[in-house]
């Protein structure tokens, strides 16, 4: 279960539901790793919103005419706000080792409902060996109260 902010610790479950976290998503909060497809980057940005994992958050979604301090204070109090209660993977297109874009689609709970959305994916640059970044939502549906 998701406690908050900084709560999880490498033993715990990661949020995403892909294992421990401290061999799941936080080496890549901790920059120990890069992800190498588009899913791994998306679960692990589920898990930053999920632990308040700001700084991540921001690094891993580009948006350069938008002030970083006020970008911060939104995701710190949608962290706060929001409960995530899990994921779940429902399609991925692309995205691979040797893809340069590719789209994840999902359903993230939260308490009170569940986000549903196809994120698009692409390597920074445009380069081959480019991190992986979140550019933008193709498809949201947030049903607000379904649960
Ligand atoms: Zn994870």
């Amino acid at each position: 279960m998701p406690k908050g902010f900084g709560a999880t610790a490498d033993q715990d479950p990661c949020p995403c539901g892909g294992g421990l976290y401290g061999r799941c998503c936080g080496p890549l909060h901790r920059g120990e790793q890069r992800a190498l497809t588009a899913e791994q980057l998306m679960r692990s940005r589920y898990s930053a919103f999920a632990r308040g994992e700001v700084d991540y958050l921001i690094a891993t979604h580009p948006e350069p005419h938008r002030l970083a301090s006020q970008r911060r204070r939104e995701l710190q109090r949608s962290c706060r706000q929001t409960r995530w209660q899990g994921l779940s993977i429902t399609a991925v297109s692309g995205g691979g080792g040797g893809d340069l874009d590719g789209t994840v689609q999902f359903e993230a709970r939260y308490k009170g409902g569940v986000l549903r959305e196809t994120s698009l994916f692409q390597r920074r640059d445009g380069q081959p060996e480019g991190d992986w970044l979140y550019i933008r939502a193709v498809d949201l549906v947030d049903d607000e109260g379904t649960i």
